[in-house]
């Protein structure tokens, strides 16, 4: 899908499907503790979305080449899964894992999308450090977004600081435009170079997620046809807010208050 600009009207709604959206993503990370398994997390998710008013975006999403739609509202993806993990009941969260919650929801037909990682109970200082670090680079991605900025540059941004982490960079996935649809363009890649790629423009909703790992950059799709796996076995950390293009900055709109 092109690249689609937003009215004023709609960027007031994203903000508010937005909220909304952290608030269910914040309880649903809260529960999150050994013990407990991905199915269960995606129970109370989809109940919290709908009880927010809103409908689950992932839930039956097709993307061409994959044989079945998204059969959840929530990604969980547990220690060397990069993203797209279904939540199983088999899949239960152990003390130290490293667990990457991915979400997108519905709301007054406009959606958002967002992701967080989190650590179930204590994890090591390294887990540490690469969960701090990526969420610093989408904080730095977010830094340089304004009309007239270019998708380049926000790669740029993120790229250099996960690279002085010296972090595996995930390539084969990318942020994305979003709103109208869960994905819309224009593709937005981890790493690349100042003034290149297309021109952000006022009205523009993107979705920026940086993914790392403490490995290399090079993922595997499962036989699932979804869950991405990181080839050596490291383990992965993923953030990502919904920001629209303002004219001097951007307006993040997966935010909880
Ligand atoms: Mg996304």
């Amino acid at each position: 899908m092109a690249i689609t600009i937003k009215t004023k009207e709609e960027i007031d709604t994203l903000a508010e499907g937005g909220r909304r959206l952290a608030l269910v993503l914040k309880r649903v990370a809260a529960a999150a503790a050994p013990g407990v398994s991905a199915f269960e997390l995606d129970t109370l998710a989809e109940r919290l979305i709908i009880g927010s008013g809103g409908v689950p975006s992932f839930k039956g999403y097709r993307v061409a080449g994959i044989r079945t739609p998204y059969p959840a509202t929530i990604c969980v993806s547990v220690n060397d899964e990069v993203v797209h993990a279904i939540p199983t009941k088999n899949k239960i969260l152990r003390e130290g894992d490293i667990v990457g919650l991915d979400i997108g929801m519905w709301y007054k037909k406009l959606c958002t999308d967002m992701a967080i990682t989190i650590g179930v109970g204590k994890v090591s200082p390294e887990i540490e450090r690469m969960m701090a670090v990526t969420k610093e680079s989408l904080d730095l991605g977010i830094a340089v977004v304004r009309a007239g900025a270019h998708v380049g540059d926000i790669g740029h941004a993120v790229e250099q600081r996960l690279k002085k982490d010296m972090l595996g960079i995930i390539r084969d996935l990318a942020g994305h435009g979003v709103g109208y649809e869960l994905h819309e363009d224009p593709f937005i890649p981890n790493f690349g170079s100042p003034h290149t790629g297309p021109e952000l423009k006022e009205g523009m909703v993107i979705a920026i997620e940086p993914m790392s790992t403490l490995g290399t950059w090079r993922v595997v799709l499962q036989d699932d046809g979804w869950t991405y796996k990181t080839a050596d076995g490291s383990l992965a950390a993923h953030f990502e807010h919904t920001l629209a293009v303002t004219k001097d900055g951007a307006e993040v709109l997966t935010q909880s208050v």
